[in-house]
């Protein structure tokens, strides 16, 4: 495997990594990614070319929004095919979401496309950032035989990189802030890079990239908990133009079996909106039917999460909402794996 000449495009979008501390004034402020060679020197040992595309104004991850997606995919779309791989710098709060709806717009993906941030700014003694970013980049510039090694959307942090649209943030002080409970890591770095070769995605990359740039943002996502009431889940059902709700359940995909909550979740699918069934679990999968507290949910035709994430499951919801199909046949394809999801 190799990364010589290859070309890779960092794309900041803002969150930790991008600080610096002035150590005089303690002030965190931003680093200047242009000039990223002077400030990490270790970037001229890697043999491939790296470029920067800055956003225009960065932002803390919890301003992102799906607007700020359709903006990364366009970078990728315009710069396809003069790269070999894409380095997405991105706050982490919200990274698995973005992770994951990267990972269902940019269709026939063949290339790398990490994301990675970091714990501690960039310019902070003790950072996780440089590491994270180097091997990103190592990472993204992987090829055998000319192709690309990876060909999804990644995330990485801490030394291992996850399938992006499988993970989800699990600790705000941790360098190991981000898991994956229901896939295995792809790539795990150490002494050496340990390329788990049967965990990449397959099979999904086309000669042409295609980007989906529509989003549905119409949707709920609405966790039950022991008390709720009929008023609270009417309420959310009843919101003006709702089109779509991921519903965070318990265990193996189990809710209340009041005649209450099973009847507003009825008329709801009635009124053609989709109830997307994940578990509040952070590992393990729904399996509808197992216990009796989940069979009316399967009868009544609730769409089945598996082991879907809760960012993954609604920034699908949000993309197959746009693409106007029957209720049939929308609970046909969230359920099919469009991405490694499942
Ligand atoms: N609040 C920051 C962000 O998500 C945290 C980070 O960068 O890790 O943008």
């Amino acid at each position: 495997m190799e990364t010589n000449n290859s070309k890779v495009l960092l794309i900041y979008t803002g969150g930790t990594i991008g600080m610096i501390k002035d150590y005089q004034t303690g002030v965190l402020r931003a680093f200047e990614f242009d000039n990223l060679y002077s400030r990490i020197p270790e970037l001229s040992h890697l043999d491939c070319e790296i470029s920067v595309h800055s956003f225009e104004k960065v932002i803390d991850s919890s301003d992102m929004n799906p607007q700020h997606w359709v903006s990364i995919a366009e970078v990728i779309e315009k710069e396809y095919q003069h790269y070999d791989g894409f380095v997405v710098l991105h706050g982490s709060d919200t990274m698995s979401y973005s992770a994951s709806a990267l990972s269902f717009m940019l269709q026939g993906l063949a290339k790398p496309v990490i994301f990675t941030g970091s714990q501690l700014p960039i310019g902070d003694l003790r950072t996780d950032a440089k590491e994270n970013l180097i091997t990103s980049i190592q990472l993204a510039a992987l090829k055998e035989n000319g192709v690309s090694v990876i060909q999804e959307v990644g995330l990485y942090f801490e030394y291992k990189l996850y399938r992006g649209n499988r993970t989800t943030k699990v600790n705000a002080e941790h360098f190991q802030a981000f898991t994956s409970m229901n896939y295995p890591i792809l790539v795990e770095s150490g002494v050496h890079l340990k390329i788990m070769k049967d965990n990449l995605l397959k099979g999904k990359a086309k000669d042409q990239l295609e980007v989906w740039k529509e989003f549905e943002q119409n949707v709920a996502i609405i966790k039950i908990f022991p008390g709720i009431t009929p008023e609270l889940l009417n309420a959310f059902f009843n919101i003006p133009h709702l089109k779509g709700v991921v519903l965070e359940t318990y265990g193996s995909g189990n809710a209340p079996t009041y005649d209450w909550f099973l009847e507003a979740l009825r008329a709801t699918i009635q009124r053609g909106i989709p109830i997307i069934n994940v578990t509040q679990c952070s590992g393990g999968s729904v399996i509808m039917g197992k216990y009796e507290a989940s069979e009316a949910l399967r009868q009544m035709g609730i769409i089945d999460g598996k082991d879907i994430t809760t960012e993954s499951a609604i920034t699908k919801l949000m993309i197959l909402l746009k693409k106007n199909i029957s209720p049939n046949l929308f609970k046909i394809k969230f359920e099919e794996s469009l991405a490694g999801e499942f």
